[in-house]
């Protein structure tokens, strides 16, 4: 099975997961052991995460981490051994100087440097979810105002119309195209209402695999059309198909509301797809004027997320403007397909 993942910067990549083999509760997470004795594996990427985190304990000013800084170079050596005792003794009244996956050091670990709770990251959905459902409600408004009265010069089939061009460049297309496009727009829209209905659909999967990598966080991550997938699983992760994950990405500073609502309408794009059964994939990420953006063709725009990203925002706000949180990037899945 192949997942849609937004990386944190540029387009979704298609990818196979990797099952977790360290399920541990927080951003800090290890495959095999680290530190002393029979059971320690030291591998080297552990290593540095353990490193990066004893560190992280110092910075944050809670007793028990190295000063001065150990160097993040994967090998554990006697100054990583030590800090990890230090770490153990201060911390937990431990002295086995080794931190094994999902276990006591481990979950202290994550408690100090990334205290937040499951409830936070569900408050932070909460604020994104009616934002999501006002920008499909507001879409389906303008698609209904086309749909029922056809191209004019004035009101709000007019603005439709207007915003159906620049997003989906509909002016390219032959008069019946255009109006098979906005049934098929309509009954795309009506879907991502139907997910939004069903609030387990978006699930809260701030520890992932590909969180592993803290420097990249990914922020969300899809299986093309899992919308048809009622109840399928993924054999190797156990991750199930019908639903969008948040990633860790998603959790960060920078992610708005606003912003939150952006990339759940980009990923309820993939996770739908088109009507006409394609995949919706990334041809281009941006507004409809920027330079990934500019040169797709209607057809391309209309199976790019970010096309009903951008249209369902727009007719959200009532506003042509380009929020900051949109960044232009080159396709990914559209190059990868
Ligand atoms: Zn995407």
């Amino acid at each position: 099975m192949l997942w849609t993942v937004m990386p944190a910067t540029g387009s979704c990549q298609l990818v196979p997961l990797i099952p977790s083999s360290s399920p541990t509760a927080g951003p800090v997470s290890i495959s095999q052991p680290v530190g002393r004795g029979p059971l320690a594996r030291n591998l080297p990427d552990d290593v540095r995460t353990i490193q990066d985190a004893l560190n992280q304990v110092t910075v944050k000013g809670v007793a028990g981490g190295p000063l001065p800084f150990l160097d993040v170079d994967g090998i554990c050596g006697p100054k990583t051994n030590a800090a990890i005792a230090r770490f153990q003794q201060v911390q937990l009244n431990i002295f086995d100087g080794v931190i094994e996956p999902n276990k006591k050091t481990i979950i202290k670990l994550n408690e100090i440097i990334d205290p937040v709770s499951e409830e936070d990251l569900r408050a932070k959905v909460r604020l994104a979810l009616p934002i999501v459902s006002q920008a499909i409600g507001a879409a389906l408004r303008n698609l209904q105002a086309i749909i029922t009265t056809g191209p004019a010069p004035a009101g709000p089939a007019a603005t439709a119309a207007d915003r159906l061009n620049r997003h989906f460049k509909l002016d390219t297309l032959s008069a019946s195209k255009q109006s098979e496009a906005r049934v098929d727009l309509f009954r795309s829209f009506t879907r991502y209402a139907a997910v939004m209905v069903n609030t387990e659909a978006i699930n809260i999967d701030a520890v992932d695999e590909f969180d592993l990598d803290k420097q990249n966080p990914k922020i969300a991550l899809t299986t093309g059309k899992g919308f048809f997938e009622e109840g399928q699983i993924d054999e190797d992760t156990n991750k199930r198909l019908d639903r969008i994950h948040l990633g860790l990405g998603f959790f960060a500073q920078n992610v708005t509301p606003e912003f939150g609502a952006f990339i759940i309408l980009h990923e309820l794009s993939h996770f739908v797809g088109h009507s006409d059964g394609r995949f919706i994939i990334d041809n281009g990420r941006g507004w409809f004027d920027d330079q990934f953006i500019k040169p797709l063709s209607a057809d391309q725009r209309l199976t790019n997320a970010d096309s009903y990203a951008t249209f369902a925002h727009e007719c959200r706000v009532d506003s042509p403007n380009k929020p900051a949180f949109v960044k232009t990037a080159p396709g990914g899945l559209g190059g990868a397909r």
